[in-house]
């Protein structure tokens, strides 16, 4: 397939209604290439993942960022808009699909993470993690009673195993699952669960009082089917990922039959432990495409801007933090690409996937707060591009694991001592 090179930069939601059209135009001659690909990384990918890189984002530049903005600012999440990306082909099981390789849903989340992280971040929480608990930890029952409708999107996946007292040391949540004659009482809270308050499918972890072990259940919460004693409610009062609905879950005696819970997961590693080692490496790939979207958005700005009488981009500091955005970018990109392949060769460690989140997370912080400097003022208008990356990264640099505990991970495997954990 011809692979037109053109470097038409992207729309920032500053100048949308201007290059709107031309940007479309573009699309439907060719690919527009991002000149965040400074290193073409196109150039590495199968023509099948170039074709849903520029596929998703069509989608996603003339589908989802012309609404996102006020969807943040509401803190609500554009639910509506997922029959779309099911119909572009990216369904909801797209992790559990032979026919799609690592790289390809690696590249569809850098998409939508490139214009809006909470949507990323949503659709990452349902299809890597949330249904991937069903897949990798559920029997083969389960899988058919719930997989079909997360695929499509008429049910949502959350994953809840932080809560208010324990996050970082996750093996040691508080939660408990105790056995009744034909099934299961939970009891406790979770905090931050993504996806939860929207027609969902709840994995929740918690600790069976019977053995002491980490369990998983399926809950859940929609509006057909009434739950006695779960309580789910939004927290809206967060500054970050503001179209995510996290939400803080509270379960008092939630009865789970045993049907519903998750056969193969028998404790920490075999459950929570094992899906997040999978996930892991695609939250570090969400920042490649905040960064992508950064860089895209300071260059244009850059270049068009004036200050003393010329163009901002020709200031050597600016050029610098330019140059640091860029750098950082391909970085961040080679380091994913590398742990891709490690995972396709089912080789990838915990301590590999968690270097992967933490550097690409840390390098994106960097750009993002480079990229608000630089836009000035600006840079904490929401309509200019930045400023949504910009506090969205820090979430990032914090959930699934923070940055020092996937650090500690990694110091763990190297040094065979735990100072995560002293003793263990
Ligand atoms: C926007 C958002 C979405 C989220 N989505 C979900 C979700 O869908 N499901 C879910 O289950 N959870 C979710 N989380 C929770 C997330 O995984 C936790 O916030 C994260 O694991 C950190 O836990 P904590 O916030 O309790 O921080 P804490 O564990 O209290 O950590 C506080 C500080 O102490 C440091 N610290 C902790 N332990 C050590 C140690 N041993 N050595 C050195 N420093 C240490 C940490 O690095 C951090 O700086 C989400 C969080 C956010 C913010």
């Amino acid at each position: 397939m011809h692979r037109l090179k053109v470097i038409s930069g992207h729309v920032s939601p500053y100048e949308k209604n201007a290059v709107q059209e031309q940007v479309i135009l573009n699309l439907c001659r060719g690919h527009p290439k991002s000149p965040a690909d400074y290193f073409d990384f196109d150039d590495m990918l199968t023509e099948k993942e170039v074709q849903t890189r520029y596929k998703v984002r069509q989608f996603m530049e003339k589908t989802v960022q012309p609404i996102m903005c006020k969807f943040v600012e509401e803190g609500q999440f554009p639910f509506h808009v997922l029959p779309e990306l099911y119909n572009i082909g990216v369904h909801g099981d797209i992790f559990d699909d032979e026919a799609t390789s690592t790289m390809e849903r690696a590249v569809i989340l850098m998409e939508l993470a490139r214009v809006d992280a909470s949507f990323a971040i949503m659709w990452m929480v349902h299809s890597a993690i949330g249904l991937m608990g069903i897949k990798l930890c559920g029997s083969e029952e389960q899988k058919k009673k719930y997989l079909p409708s997360l695929s499509r999107y008429e049910s949502i996946a959350a994953f809840a195993l932080t809560e208010p007292t324990v996050g970082s040391d996750a093996s040691n949540i508080l939660t408990t699952a105790t056995k009744t004659n034909n099934g299961w009482l939970l009891n406790g809270e979770k905090k931050w669960i993504g996806n939860a308050s929207h027609n969902a499918i709840i994995v929740v972890w918690a600790k069976n009082n019977t053995n002491g072990q980490i369990n998983g259940f399926v809950v859940q919460n929609n509006k057909n089917v009434k739950v006695e004693g779960l309580t789910v409610k939004v927290i809206s009062e967060k500054i970050s990922l503001r179209s995510v609905q996290n939400c803080h879950i509270t379960f008092s005696n939630v009865f789970v039959s045993e049907e519903d819970r998750l056969p193969l997961a028998t404790d920490f590693r075999t459950g929570p432990s094992k899906v997040l080692a999978f996930s892991r490496l695609f939250t570090g790939i969400i920042p490649i495409g905040m960064c992508m979207s950064v860089y895209e958005s300071s260059l244009k700005y850059l270049k068009d801007r004036e200050q003393f009488g010329v163009k901002l981009a020709s200031f050597q500091l600016v050029q610098s933090k330019l140059v640091q955005i860029l750098a950082n970018t391909q970085n961040m990109f080679l380091l994913a690409y590398r742990g891709i392949q490690l995972m396709d060769k089912g080789k990838i460690t915990h301590g590999q996937t968690s270097l992967i989140k933490s550097q690409n997370t840390k390098l994106g912080r960097e750009c993002v707060a480079l990229a608000r400097e630089l836009f000035g003022g600006n840079g904490i208008d929401r309509k200019y591009g930045v400023a949504t990356h910009f506090v969205d990264m820090e979430a990032i640099y914090t959930l699934e694991g923070t940055f020092d505990a996937n650090i500690l991970i990694v110091g763990r495997e190297i040094t065979g001592q735990s100072a995560i954990k002293k003793g263990k």
